[in-house]
């Protein structure tokens, strides 16, 4: 601080003479106005990097460099600027492909939505709509109206609602059900899922007190049944959707959960986290429990999120009994927790895809991918390694190798998809290097490295994306042939 006033303060006759020599601001805008494109840039952008970057250079003048007439010229400072400008004007969130073969990534986005969702949101989103208003009536109606009926018939259950997401449709119902009582859970169901949503610290946000109970690897019934009390609000189960315990293990089911609670005239909620009409031992896949089990079974709420396995928008789904949803409405909470209509009607769209099986797997690209038949992604694959090739680049060495695809979002963890990724090794750049190029490309390609050797997962790969693959790596090679 101190040397720095003492440079701006009393800068020397020399450094005055180079700060003089800086292009000045207006003469800087009227340049950029005459270069092609520039006009589809707002001002404000243009003059902003312009300052910076004459900003930098003064500041750099200050600390004592002594640049050349030429380092200081209008043309470079466009230059520098141009660049600047490029990071300012392109989208911060951006189409990206997804080659790491975890198929609900949740830092990618989750799952993709359906042509039909898409086509909804655009509907709902471009006009005006009844999202809260009652048509044959005339007069204001219930915004949760778009999605009860449909998650009401696919589920089997009484009653719904729908929230942001499953964090805040657990923190609701908590909050609805049992804030200042105990809830009961067994301790190898503490779940964190990431993002520090950890079922102990949600508990307390509720008011509620963590009865924990069991061991991490063993609870039984009595262990429930020995802490239920006058303080006791709610069995909580949560379906540990991220994990997985095995060896000498021994957990309580639902069903034993929902007598006891009927005993002793207490609720019962289960997080199922990852949600799922669908039995997927149906497709070879690992069995999960579906949400119409847990509601057949008689929890009172289950909580499962829009999009994970469901393959729809974020959202929190609460199915249960008529009695908890009317009560769950009225909460306060429920307002600062309100799906947007944009959402709704990607959930809705969605959800009425579940109508059909078939459809629902067809269509829903999260489901679509998960049951994509392994030749289908070697064709894929093949069909990448013909396109790279045809880049005609002889520095490209590529290979098909047999690799499991994950489900993600905490998911299935055990569950190992065959898959087939495509392995790239190019000569004079690292696998490192060839990951964050890939990263940075004008559409991101977002792969993995196993024993320094760049892997792209087919599965999670769309077909139209192996154009703008094809289209990063002619880039690369490019580049790279400059450089070297
Ligand atoms: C993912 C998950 C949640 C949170 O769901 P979001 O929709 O991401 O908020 C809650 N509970 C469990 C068990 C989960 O797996």
């Amino acid at each position: 601080m101190n040397a720095k006033r003492r440079e701006t303060s009393e800068p020397g006759d020399e450094t005055r003479a180079l700060l003089r020599r800086l292009p000045k601001m207006d003469r800087l805008l009227e340049a950029a106005a005459s270069v092609q494109g520039a006009k589809r840039v707002p001002r404000s952008v243009t003059a902003r990097c312009m300052r910076e970057v004459v900003d930098d250079l003064r500041g750099r003048i200050l600390r004592g460099w002594k640049p050349k007439p030429q380092e200081l010229a209008e043309e470079v400072v466009l230059e520098a600027a141009a660049g600047c400008i490029r990071r300012r004007m392109r989208p911060n969130l951006r189409r990206t492909v997804n080659a790491t073969g975890i198929i609900v990534h949740t830092n990618l986005g989750r799952s993709l939505l359906s042509r039909q969702a898409l086509d909804n949101v655009q509907r709902i989103a471009a006009g005006y709509s009844n999202l809260e208003y009652d048509l044959a009536a005339g007069k204001r109606g219930s915004r949760y109206q778009a999605v009860e009926e449909i998650l009401c018939e696919v589920s089997g259950a009484e009653a719904s609602m729908v929230v942001n997401n499953n964090a805040g449709a657990v923190l609701l119902c908590l909050d609805t059900v049992a804030r200042g009582k105990e809830v009961v859970v067994s301790r190898g169901e503490l779940v964190e899922i990431g993002g520090a949503f950890r079922v102990p610290d949600i508990m307390s946000r509720s008011g509620c007190t963590l009865r924990e109970v069991g061991t991490t690897n063993r609870t039984h019934l009595r262990d429930y049944a020995g802490v239920v009390g006058p303080e006791t609000g709610l069995l909580l189960k949560v379906h540990t959707s991220n994990y997985h315990v095995i060896g000498f293990t021994a957990s309580v089911s639902l069903q034993e959960l929902v007598t006891l609670g009927a005993e002793h005239g207490l609720p019962v909620m289960e997080d199922l986290g990852s949600g799922t009409f669908i039995d997927f031992s149906r497709y070879g896949l690992a069995k999960e429990p579906t949400v119409q089990e847990s509601v057949a079974t008689g929890a009172d709420l289950v909580t499962f999120s829009g999009d994970k396995l469901l393959g729809g928008p974020q959202g929190g789904l609460i199915v249960g009994s008529k009695e908890w949803i009317d009560r769950i409405k009225k909460n306060p909470l429920t307002r600062a927790l309100r799906i947007d209509k944009m959402t709704l009607a990607a959930m809705e769209s969605t959800l009425r895809l579940y109508r059909e099986e078939e459809k629902a797997v067809a269509e829903i690209p999260t489901l679509a991918k998960l049951t994509l038949p392994v030749r289908d992604v070697e064709r894929r694959a093949e069909s990448l390694c013909g396109r790279l090739r045809s880049l005609n680049d002889d520095r490209i060495s590529l290979d098909i190798v047999e690799r499991p695809s994950k489900a993600g979002g905490g998911s299935l963890p055990m569950l190992n998809v065959p898959s087939r990724c495509v392995s790239v090794v190019v000569e004079g750049i690292g696998a490192a290097r060839l990951e964050q190029m890939l990263r940075s490309a004008e559409i991101p390609v977002v792969g993995r490295i196993e024993e320094d050797v760049f892997l792209m997962d087919m599965r999670t790969v769309q077909e139209d994306e192996l154009p703008v693959i094809q289209e990063a790596f002619q880039r690369l090679l490019q580049q790279t042939e400059a450089a070297s």
